[in-house]
This record gives C-alpha cells, sequence and structure tokens, in this order.
C-alpha cells in the first residue's frame, strides 16, 4: 500500500461530521485519546467480539465466556454483571448466535480485514467487515452487526466497501452476487442489498471521488455536533498546544451565554 492514500469508512464519516475531528485524527499525528469509556460502547466492542468468536468456532458458548469476561473486567464495571446493560448484551448475544444458526455458509470470515489497492489513481480502499460467509448456493454475504439504533445510510456505505473488498479479495467471478446485510440485533431489522460486480464498479469510482476531496482539502473547521460527546478528541488534553492557531478555528465570539456543554476540542 505504500505511496496510496488509504481511505476507510471511518475517516469518510469523520471528515464529513467536523473536518477538525478529521485533522485530529488523521493528520495530526497526536495519538488518539483512550476513547470515552459508557455502557452502549461497550456493551457493542463485548458483542462484537463474542460474535467473532462465534464465527471462529461455532459454538455460542464460547461466545458467551468471551462477552462474560470482556465485561467482567474493573475497568467495565458500568457494564458489569447485575447491571441492565449485561443482561442486554447477554440477549444481543444470543440473537446474534440465532442469526449465526440460520447462516447456511460453507466458509466463513469473522471480522475480515483488508484493502483494494487502485494504484492507477493512488488511492487504496480499506474495509473491515464483521463477517463475510460463502454461501452453500454459491453467493456470499458480508454482515455488519448492529447493537444500537443505526442510520441505514451509514450501515449502507460501510458495506458498500466491504462488498468491494470481498469481491476483489477472493476474486469472485463478475456474476456473483454478493447480499450486504445490515443485521441489527437490536431491533431485530435485517436489510438485506443484492449487490453486484456493476455496483462494486460504482462503489470505487465514489471512493476515488472522495478520496480525491479529502486530499486537497486544506481548512478544518469545527463543527459542532450531536456527536461531540462521544469525540476522542473533546477533552482539554495535551494536545492542545500542538492544534492549529486558535484563530483559524474560534468561533467564539466572547458570548456569555455560550454554553459550558460546548465541545472542547473545538474550544481548545
Ligand atoms: S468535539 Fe465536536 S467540534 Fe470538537 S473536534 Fe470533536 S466533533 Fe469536532
Amino acid at each position: 500500500m505504500s505511496g496510496l492514500f488509504a481511505i476507510t469508512h471511518s475517516m469518510v464519516q469523520s471528515f464529513e461530521r467536523c473536518r477538525k475531528q478529521y485533522w485530529f485524527g488523521y493528520l495530526s499525528g497526536l495519538e488518539r485519546p483512550e476513547d470515552v469509556v459508557s455502557p452502549p460502547g461497550l456493551v457493542g466492542n463485548g458483542v462484537h467480539r463474542a460474535l467473532k468468536t462465534v464465527c471462529l468456532t461455532g459454538d455460542p458458548e464460547d461466545g458467551e465466556r468471551e462477552l462474560d469476561a470482556y465485561l467482567r473486567m474493573p475497568a467495565h464495571e458500568c457494564a458489569g454483571p447485575g447491571t441492565e446493560h449485561y443482561t442486554r448484551a447477554m440477549d444481543l448475544l444470543r440473537r446474534g448466535a440465532e442469526a449465526h444458526a440460520s447462516i447456511d455458509s460453507d466458509d466463513r470470515w469473522a471480522e475480515l480485514d483488508t484493502w483494494v489497492p487502485v494504484h492507477s489513481r493512488g488511492v487504496t480502499l480499506r474495509a473491515r467487515i464483521d463477517r463475510a460467509d460463502r454461501l452453500r448456493n454459491g453467493e456470499w454475504q458480508v454482515i455488519d452487526w448492529k447493537t444500537g439504533h443505526d442510520i441505514d445510510e451509514v450501515t449502507d456505505a460501510q458495506l458498500d466497501l466491504g462488498h468491494v473488498a470481498v469481491r476483489t479479495t477472493f476474486q469472485l467471478p463478475s456474476e456473483t452476487v454478493v447480499s450486504a446485510i445490515g443485521w441489527n440485533l437490536r431491533s431485530g431489522q435485517v436489510r438485506v442489498r443484492r449487490l453486484h460486480s456493476t455496483d462494486a464498479k460504482a462503489t470505487v469510482k465514489r471512493y476515488i471521488g472522495i478520496a480525491n476531496r479529502i486530499r486537497t482539502t486544506t481548512e478544518f473547521a469545527a463543527t459542532p455536533n450531536r456527536a461531540c460527546g462521544f469525540c476522542a478528541w473533546r477533552p482539554p488534553l495535551s494536545w492542545a498546544a500542538d492544534a492549529p492557531a486558535a484563530s483559524e478555528w474560534d468561533w467564539d465570539d466572547g458570548d456569555d451565554e455560550t454554553p459550558d456543554a460546548l465541545p472542547g476540542a473545538a474550544l481548545a
């Protein structure tokens, strides 16, 4: 991948959400602060880890042990045994194990992390897929497990990259159909899109355009938004001294009515 501009779903999401966040995360060279620990985050991480184990071994009990050990960690006490979050996590895992049992595949991959280089455009598309299956009927599917209230378009965009990655990595014939599935374990919604090679070409074209836009961006304004509370860059940490000059993005005009809850990174 050397010399190629690597683009990921998370990178695009960050760029769209807040250019300042993108700058901190991908350009500043600063070490990423620890993620904010929250019960929903722990539940999501724990269930994903457990479902990876279920995919690998095929035994739901292995997944339960994995999830229990994760949530019993002292640092994860807020979602530990005896909490409503622990109960919810186990319930989500049970639904995930049922989903696993319903999939008729002859091979499967958990948390496939791969990339698709497009040398002619100087770009690499990176994709991480919760699960990929080669089905017994000859088709393939990629799955993104969801444990919260997720937005369909965001899931679709993530799965589009996964679709390209699977089609390329496994050199699928152009006529092979790949189902991209956003499987919400909380709501039970299973969102299926059946994708063809023409869809993969359209995705590559789209991401090359996005990569070119990101590469030529020179201004990184902070755009406070509803996700600021989850932004890893929000706390006023030691990196503040390395941030761009405040004049570049200081939108605080000194109005005393500015609420305290405004994002830390934007104010740093
Ligand atoms: S806290 Fe909000 S405004 Fe500040 S960098 Fe993060 S997302 Fe952007």
